[in-house]
């Protein structure tokens, strides 16, 4: 479901999370949490956004529930 109200204070690109305005390249929630998976963060892909949630409608996806599997296998 395309989201219509573009928070144009974050920027991001990650289309397959439910909270990201498809048609532009914004997040459309009000804030969000960035944290980090690793205990001395020290470059970009240490960080991560807390409030990323995948697209209900991938969650069957076979390619990203494998992704999905991995991932929380890895922590
Ligand atoms: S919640 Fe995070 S990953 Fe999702 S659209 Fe917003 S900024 Fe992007």
């Amino acid at each position: 479901m395309a989201k219509a109200n573009a928070n144009q204070s974050i920027k991001c690109s990650v289309d397959q999370c439910e909270y990201h305005c498809q048609n532009q390249q914004y997040c459309s929630l009000d804030s969000i949490k960035v944290g980090t998976h690793e205990q001395y963060p020290t470059q970009k892909p240490c960080t991560d956004c807390e409030s990323f949630e995948l697209k209900s409608e991938l969650k069957n996806s076979p390619q990203y529930a494998q992704s999905a599997q991995s991932q929380s296998s890895q922590y």
